[in-house]
């Protein structure tokens, strides 16, 4: 047997690249921190696990420390003599490439020696990535001498509505990838073998970096690889694949870039501009566009939740929860700016309180600016179909809708700084001197992130009226970014890039 034991996400990683396994091994130094938001996968995960016990009754677990393979093994087999049917992180090492698997759920098929392989994901559908962790697992199981009939994922099901307790017949669906493990088994065993080789290494293996740091999830190690790419760089203005190419032939410098090799569209008027340095600005469009505004000005942003496991009744796994908003009021040109908000602060649905302030807050005229006007849209008609004496209400609000991100998005006005990106985070501090940085709460996925735990009841109640402030800072900076950058639009409705 090879001298190193590979896990199976061990085994993914080395997929994805065989040198980000071996800094994993070998480079403890490098080994990237537990973010909070990496924290919060994990504990949705092992939420997501608990539910999926639930779905079976009767079943027994092997709780070996991780580092405990052989261990681990032997209480498997164990369980399966005493004629256990149901084994919950059931494990099996392979007897000569090391590599080991922990499945989720181990379950006989009924009356006989065949077994069904169940990995527990927490995603409404199977992703490629699923078809090479499960072609691990049968790879495993199958060559310490398990017949297994079937590979199956089991998914939270996204047309589940909670009613009272979460049921846990009712929120996972299943499905069968057992021809994609197979069809699998042949590359897998090479890998596996490969990579045991691989750790046997005492140096890094040299591997340029490419769009596999990327796919199918963004390496950890890029800060390592990564350290001499430029900020502003041939894989920001070309699709991942194509900016391999791109570079091997021609570097990764935007400034080498030959003319006839350049990206079309966007990118290209992306690159003009940071190559001279100079704004684009497409006045009879921004002309256009203001001379749709009509006063008052509502600039409108909102927050929301995404529990994977839904939290109230009458809503699904994944569904977005509104549970603040910050409007900024202009009633004309001139005058001062008002400001209203709404913060859910109890633990309890917000979204029946949040569609009743809005529409108060929204008045019945005027134009509502928001900066990507497909997630508010959306909320919105959620919010009307869920509380349909709302709906003409959120109807009117909807038609009102303005999106910002237009000029911006369209090129209209353009910034050397933003380097491509339009997102309001890259618009701000390109054309005016306020960012986010300095908020506690500087982006949409930490807002959702802390208020899930206020929500989840994971935040202690001495910490609630820090978050309340934070929340309301960061959705606050949101619309009034949206003010500067309207106005920022409205200088440059005369001059010309
Ligand atoms: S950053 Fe890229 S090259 Fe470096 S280890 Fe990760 S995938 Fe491999």
């Amino acid at each position: 047997m090879s001298a190193h034991k590979i896990s199976k996400s061990q085994f993914l990683k080395g997929l994805q690249c065989p040198k980000s396994l071996w800094l994993y091994r070998h480079r403890k130094d490098l080994a990237p921190e537990i973010t909070p938001d990496k924290q919060e996968l994990f504990d949705t995960g092992s939420a997501i696990g608990e539910l999926a016990k639930q779905y079976f009754s009767g079943g027994v677990e092997i709780t070996n420390e991780y580092w405990d393979v052989q261990g681990a093994v032997e209480a498997t087999k164990s369980y399966i003599n005493r004629g256990e049917n149901i084994i919950f992180e059931a494990t099996a090492l392979h007897p000569i490439d090391g590599g080991y698997s922990r499945i989720d759920i181990l379950k006989r098929v009924q009356g006989s020696d065949e077994w069904d392989l169940i990995e527990v994901k927490g995603s409404t559908s199977v992703k490629d990535y699923h078809y090479d962790d499960m072609a691990f697992q049968y790879h495993v199981f199958h060559a310490a001498g398990y017949k297994i009939r079937s590979c199956q994922m089991m998914l939270l099901d996204n047309t589940y509505i909670r009613i009272g307790k979460i049921d846990p017949k009712g929120i996972f669906k299943f499905e069968d990838i057992t021809p994609h493990g197979l069809a699998k088994q042949a590359e897998t065993e090479a890998v596996s073998g490969q990579l045991g080789y691989v750790l046997e290494r005492k140096e890094e293996p040299k591997i340029s970096i490419g769009a596999k740091c990327f796919a199918p999830f963004e390496c950890d190690y890029r800060p390592y690889c990564w350290a001499h790419v430029p900020d502003y760089s041939v894989y920001d203005v070309f699709q991942k694949p194509k900016a391999e190419e791109i570079a091997k032939l021609y570097g990764l410098s935007l400034e080498k870039l030959p003319r006839d090799v350049w990206p079309s569209g966007n990118k290209a008027l992306d690159l003009e501009s940071y190559l001279n340095g100079q704004e684009l600005v497409d006045t009879d469009n921004i002309r256009a566009f203001l001379s749709e505004l009509q006063y008052p000005l509502y600039f409108l942003d909102y927050e929301t939740l995404m529990p994977a496991i839904p939290l109230f009744d009458g809503t699904r796994p994944f569904q977005q929860i509104p549970f603040q908003y910050s409007v900024h009021v202009q009633q004309a040109p001139s005058s001062a700016l008002e400001h209203k908000e709404f913060l859910h602060q109890k633990q309890s649905d917000p979204r029946r309180t949040f569609v009743e302030k809005l529409v108060q807050d929204c008045g019945t005229q005027g134009t509502i600016i928001v900066y990507n006007q497909a997630f508010e849209i959306a909320r919105n008609n959620e919010l009307a179909a869920d509380f349909p004496e709302y709906a003409d209400s959120i109807k009117s609000i909807n038609d009102r809708v303005i999106d910002l991100l237009v000029p911006f998005r369209s090129r209209w006005l353009y910034h050397p700084n933003q380097k491509g990106s339009a997102s309001i985070k890259a618009v701000l501090p390109a054309f005016t001197d306020l960012s986010y940085d300095g908020l506690e709460i500087s982006h949409g996925g930490e807002a959702m992130r802390q208020y899930g735990a206020f929500m989840s009841g994971n935040l202690d109640a001495s910490f609630w009226d820090a978050l309340w402030e934070d929340l309301s800072a960061y959705c606050k900076q949101d619309t009034y970014a949206m003010v500067v950058l309207l106005d920022v639009l409205s200088q440059h409705r005369e001059t010309q890039g």
